[in-house]
């Protein structure tokens, strides 16, 4: 059989942990076998981020600009424990954040369903699909640990000089004070971007904020989304039948619970990365949630949603088998590659993906599976796999 070819490489953006065990199984069991892989590899794992000083993340990102798609894995963003337990030389950020930052945009992260797993909100039919700012807010804040009362303020330098000034408050005795930001143009492609996802999917899209208490900051995306739907999209929406619906961040949560799903909801960067968490285990699993983030200069970089697995990778360290799931990872490289097929026009690598994906849902709904999904699963599982067996049952009914 000859091998499914690739124009462009994929940037791939190896990982750590658990993840890193998984990742090249993953390539060399049901990827490699059908598909002639071009990649430029960037190891982001943690050893080669500190020997780097992180220029590794900075240049793996860029690379993502320059071939407009990029496949990435779990990475530990380092904590005080993490330094010690990996002798770093200083506390590196969050290698996503950097990337983000890098590249701008909003991630989506749609749950993976399967028929046999029941979501844990009754009244869910179809996926909600949550819109997370990629840019700004307490990602890129700073911060000051008041360690006596005083007065806290915020300035602003406009470009001839004028300062606008604002009081937080009058620390009566030590506190904690945060600035932040965030750019109309950034959120103005964080709206094109939602309102885009929804047509694309002929969903409807949801937006929240707290605007009532942050009047400039939280109401200006609220001006913003409303503007740009209003000039640009109601036409649009109207015509394929969806609708775009503005209202408070509790409200939304509260409605959220009682909706059916088929809905985008537009988070904001925090209530994005609290919210998904929260959607994909009341889904099924972390692990059965899909991420993808979209760039306005037209870069995509595909992820799972969850972590490094670091309970099950000390227990593989130990030499025990693990049922790690690898459904997510596998997901990633598959709208990476559907990706990279649908710019370079090759419908055999948009095929193959869909092909592996729909193997992967199969398997699961034949009631083979990893632990995590054995445990919720509705009849109970045929078999439940470790992380290699499963690889390796997705790799036979793919050759079939
Ligand atoms: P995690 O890797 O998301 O795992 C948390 C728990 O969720 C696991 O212990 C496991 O539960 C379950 N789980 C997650 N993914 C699973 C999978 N594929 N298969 C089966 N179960 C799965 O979070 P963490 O262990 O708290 O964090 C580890 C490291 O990941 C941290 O250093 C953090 O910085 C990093 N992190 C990276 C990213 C990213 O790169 N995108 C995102 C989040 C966290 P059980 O233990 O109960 O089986
Ligand atoms: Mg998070």
């Amino acid at each position: 059989m000859s091998k499914i070819q690739m124009k462009t490489p994929l940037v791939e953006l190896d990982g750590d942990e658990m993840t890193r065990v998984l990742w090249p199984l993953i390539k060399e069991k049901i990827i490699e076998p059908f598909v002639d892989l071009k990649t430029k590899y960037f190891d982001l794992g943690m050893k080669k981020r500190d020997e780097t000083d992180d220029q590794i993340t900075i240049d793996a990102a860029n690379a993502i600009k320059k071939y407009g798609v990029g496949v990435k894995n779990a990475t530990i963003t380092p904590n005080q424990e993490r330094v010690e337990e990996y002798d770093l030389k200083k506390q590196w950020k969050s290698p996503n954040g950097t990337i983000r930052a890098m590249l701008d945009g909003t991630v989506f992260r749609k749950p993976i369903l399967v028929n046999n797993i029941e979501p844990a909100v009754k009244s869910w039919k179809k996926p909600i699909v949550v819109g997370r700012h990629a840019y700004g807010d307490v990602y890129k804040n700073a911060e000051i640990k008041a360690k006596t009362g005083g007065k806290a303020e915020i300035v602003f330098t406009d470009a001839q000089g004028n300062e606008t000034r604002e009081t937080i408050m009058e620390l009566p005795g030590p506190g904690i004070i945060q600035g932040m930001h965030n750019t109309d143009a950034s959120i103005s492609s964080f709206a094109r971007a939602c309102f885009e996802y929804s047509l694309d999917e002929k969903i409807d899209c949801w937006f929240a904020t707290k605007d009532t208490i942050s009047k400039k900051y939280d109401q200006t995306f609220k001006i913003i989304f409303e503007d740009i739907f209003e000039k640009e999209y109601t036409e649009k929406f109207n015509t394929a039948g969806i609708s775009f619906f503005y209202t408070l961040i509790d409200d939304v949560v509260a409605r959220m619970m009682k909706a059916e799903g088929g809905i985008l909801w537009a988070c904001k960067n925090y209530d994005g990365d609290v919210m998904s968490d929260m959607v994909a285990s009341a889904f099924g699993s972390l692990a059965m949630m899909s991420s993808v983030l979209v760039s306005p200069h037209g870069y995509y970089e595909y992820e799972a949603a969850h972590g490094t697995v670091q309970r099950h990778y000390y227990k593989h360290l130990k030499g025990e088998k693990t049922s790690t799931n690898a459904v997510a990872l596998i997901f990633a490289w598959t709208g990476a590659l559907k990706k990279r097929g649908e710019l370079d026009n090759l419908p055999a690598l948009i095929s193959f993906a869909d092909k592996l994906e729909k193997v992967v849902i199969d398997t699961i709904e034949d009631g083979y599976m990893t632990g995590d999904l054995a445990a919720i699963c509705e009849p109970p599982a045929k078999q439940v796999l470790d992380s290699i067996q499963f690889l390796d049952e997705l790799a036979q009914r793919l050759k079939k």
